[in-house]
């Protein structure tokens, strides 16, 4: 039977995705967050239908050049089966396999684990749903669903397997101190930098970008009682 994937964008080659592995990396279309900063927001109503088995066909083509898998988004949960389809095959095949997902569906997740080796989970705000339902432009019944599948996922996954990345602006930093508190001691969690060029139109007014050495600053200041903090900037990923 012939099985579609929704397929926003496809990058064959990156050093950037995988921790410090090469991976092909898949951009999955559809998400139902609207978060104020999207940097791949031409994804979010993206259509593109494509056979899963074009893609297992990349895949292996892939193999040859890269050691793993990484599947993004969008919201890759959202096309439950393609992914598990996708993580599972890519296995198989002695691939490493990563998803970068918003924490949005713990089942899904729960589902794919056998099959992954990174869960690189977004923690965009406090654990509230009314801070997060304003970053994320969702609704607060559904911001409440989400922060229940997050700690779930922090409860699920081992802590070797899970980081958790946290996009900053000037006007976020205020959120780091309780963002601190909601992850469990242990997970990596990388403070990553915006780019306001790269957000949603008409949003520029709203969010300001912070140059390497704030962001730095503010790690450092957080990392004072904390092991595993790191930011990511255009220099690359660096340990605090
Ligand atoms: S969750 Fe990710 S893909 Fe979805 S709107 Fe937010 S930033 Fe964009």
């Amino acid at each position: 039977m012939s099985v579609k994937i929704n397929i926003a964008g496809i990058v064959p080659f990156s050093t950037v995705d995988l921790r410090d592995k090469t991976a092909i990396v898949f951009f999955l279309a559809g998400c139902p967050f609207r978060c104020i900063y999207c940097q791949n927001y031409e994804y979010l109503d993206y259509k593109n239908l494509v056979e899963l088995d074009e893609i297992k066909s990349m895949i292996d083509r892939a193999k040859e050049f890269v050691e793993g898998v990484v599947v993004s988004g969008g919201e890759p949960t959202l096309q439950d089966k393609q992914l598990f389809n996708l993580l599972k095959y890519s296995k198989q095949k002695g691939l490493d396999t990563e998803i970068q997902t918003n924490g949005y569906r713990y089942g899904v997740i729960k589902k794919c684990l056998p099959y992954l080796d990174v869960i690189s989970m977004d923690i965009k705000a406090p654990l509230r749903k009314e801070t997060y339902s304003r970053i994320c432009g969702i609704d607060e019944k559904v911001a409440e669903t989400v922060i229940k599948s997050i700690k779930k996922i922090f409860d699920l996954v081992n802590e070797t397997k899970l980081e958790v990345k946290t996009t900053i602006y000037k006007e976020f930093v205020n959120f780091l101190p309780d963002i601190k508190e909601d992850i469990p001691e242990g997970i990596d969690w990388i403070i990553q930098k915006g780019y306001v060029e790269r957000i949603p139109p008409g949003n520029e007014e709203k969010i300001t970008e912070l140059r390497e050495e704030e962001i730095k600053k503010v790690a450092e200041d957080l990392a004072n009682d904390r092991r595993n903090v790191w930011i990511r900037t255009e220099s690359g990923d660096n340990k605090i």
